[in-house]
């Protein structure tokens, strides 16, 4: 009896919430933490091109000297290539985020996961002149379909072990208090260029970074 409730209900459940938990690497091995970098963190920034947004986080990195990564949407970056060149163009890196951003996306079976990644990936390789091999799953929801398909097209899977909630939470300087009392050296630090207020907390972070004595910069596992 007690095995039966088990595998009808907990089983299901702990599936369900490691499908949530990209760091637990429970479908996909995903980068979300240095183990080489003792003096820095990475920052990756979601959701974008934004037209007006992901400009003025390119301007800020420039004037900082900082490189990081950006997980495009296929759509957008249709309609904002010259934005995506930018990207590529001052150093940074481009990674695959799905056409779309839906949830449909999510329950999808992997053929149609595999053909979505496959569209995003000439997109942007298309516009960047790059290869791209670099993998955010929109929401950070793996599962087994898309594990499959990310095995299919040989993509690296980039978690987080830094989240910002700087989507969900309003006021941009307890976003950026959220982060500076999580940071640690090897960090991956989730962020959405496509929030208004990103400028704002992209400055307050690259601050607090460097007073913990931490450098920002593109970790080596993400190369080749
Ligand atoms: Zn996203």
């Amino acid at each position: 009896m007690v095995i039966i409730l088990i595998l009808v209900f907990l089983v299901p459940l702990l599936l369900f919430i490691a499908s949530l938990n990209i760091s637990w690497n429970f479908y996909v091995r995903a980068f979300s933490k240095s183990s080489y970098s003792s003096d820095s963190v990475m920052l990756t920034f979601d959701d974008g091109p934004h037209p007006q947004n992901t400009e003025k986080v390119l301007d800020i990195l420039a004037q900082s000297g900082v490189k990081a990564v950006f997980f495009l949407i296929g759509e957008s970056a249709v309609e904002h290539p010259e934005i995506v060149k930018r990207i590529v163009r001052e150093g940074h890196l481009a990674g695959i985020h799905s056409m779309r951003h839906t949830a449909g996306f999510t329950i999808a079976p992997s053929r149609m996961v595999a053909s979505d990644l496959e569209a995003c990936r000439k997109i942007l390789e298309d516009i960047t002149g790059t290869k791209i091999n670099l993998f955010r799953p929109p929401f950070g929801v793996t599962n087994f379909n898309i594990a499959r398909a990310v095995k299919k097209l040989s993509l690296k899977t980039v978690g987080w072990n830094v989240r910002s909630y700087d989507t969900a939470i309003k006021d941009p300087q307890r976003v950026i208090e959220r982060v500076a009392g999580r940071i640690t050296p090897g960090s991956v630090i989730l962020l959405h260029d496509r929030m208004p207020d990103s400028p704002v907390i992209l400055t307050g972070i690259l601050e607090a970074v460097r007073k913990k004595g931490l450098k920002t910069t593109i970790f080596r596992e993400l190369n080749g």
